[in-house]
């Protein structure tokens, strides 16, 4: 699925792919495609509606 966040940096919008197997609780660390900056991403998956709930900030 793909879902979208707005960089924590530049406030650009990025596009994710979000991998349902890796689990319903994900932190990863994502590169803006604008900026280039790190975002620390959290995602949280709700496995039985497939709604996916996105937070990012800053790196660190
Ligand atoms: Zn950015």
């Amino acid at each position: 699925m793909r879902k979208i966040f707005r960089c924590a940096w530049c406030f650009e919008v990025n596009e994710i792919f979000v991998d349902f197997s890796a689990g319903e609780d994900q932190i990863y660390v994502e590169d803006c495609q604008v900026c280039c900056r790190p975002n620390t991403i959290h995602l949280r998956i709700d496995m039985t509606t497939n709604r996916v709930e996105i937070e990012n900030e800053h790196e660190g």
